[in-house]
C-alpha cells in the first residue's frame, strides 16, 4: 500500500540540522502520522506521498517547507519587571504570550542583559534547512474516527 490521503504511515526517522547534529528522531516504529492531516511539516509530508513500507529516503526541506524563515519581529526586548518578581529567569525558558493580533505564542528566554530579558517567538527550528533519513515501517488505512480527529489513534499516536 501507498501512502496518499488519508493513510496513516508509521515512520521511523533521524533528523538533523545542516551540521549533522541530530535535532529528533524516532527510531523504534512508534511515531505515525495521517497524511494530509497537517500532523508534518508539508516538505516531508510532499516527500512521502506514494513511498510504501520498506522504502528508505533521504529529505532535505528548505525553511519555507518546515517551520518557516526566522521572524525578527518575533524577537523582543522585555523589561525585567513585565515577568514576576519572584521568577528566576534563565534563557531557554518559555513563556506563554500573546501577538499583537492577539494570537497565543510560545517565546523561548534567549538572553539577559542587565534589566532587560531578549525574547523569541520563532519556532525553535524556525530558519533551519532540515535533513530527514526516513524509512517507511507501515502504510494503512486510516480509520473514519482517525479521519474526523484528524489525526492516529493507537501505536503511535494519541491515546484518548
Ligand atoms: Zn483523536
Amino acid at each position: 500500500m501507498k501512502i496518499s490521503q488519508n493513510k496513516v504511515a508509521t515512520i521511523n526517522y533521524i533528523l538533523t540540522d545542516n551540521d549533522g547534529t541530530v535535532i529528533d528522531q524516532s527510531t523504534d516504529s512508534n511515531f505515525a502520522y495521517l497524511h494530509n492531516g497537517h500532523n508534518i511539516i508539508p516538505g516531508l509530508e510532499a516527500a512521502l506521498l506514494d513511498k510504501e513500507a520498506g522504502d528508505q529516503l533521504t529529505v532535505t526541506v528548505e525553511p519555507a517547507q518546515a517551520y518557516g524563515e526566522k521572524d525578527l519581529a518575533a524577537i523582543q526586548q522585555i523589561p525585567r519587571k513585565m515577568f514576576p518578581a519572584d521568577a528566576d529567569i534563565q534563557p531557554g525558558m518559555q513563556f506563554q504570550g500573546e501577538s499583537p493580533e492577539g494570537q497565543m505564542t510560545v517565546v523561548t528566554v534567549t538572553a539577559i542583559d542587565g534589566d532587560t530579558v531578549v525574547v523569541d517567538g520563532n519556532h525553535p527550528l524556525a530558519g533551519l534547512t532540515l535533513n530527514f533519513e526516513v524509512t517507511v515501517v507501515d502504510v494503512r488505512e486510516a480509520s473514519v474516527e482517525e479521519l474526523e480527529h484528524g489525526h492516529v489513534h493507537g501505536q503511535g499516536g494519541h491515546v484518548h
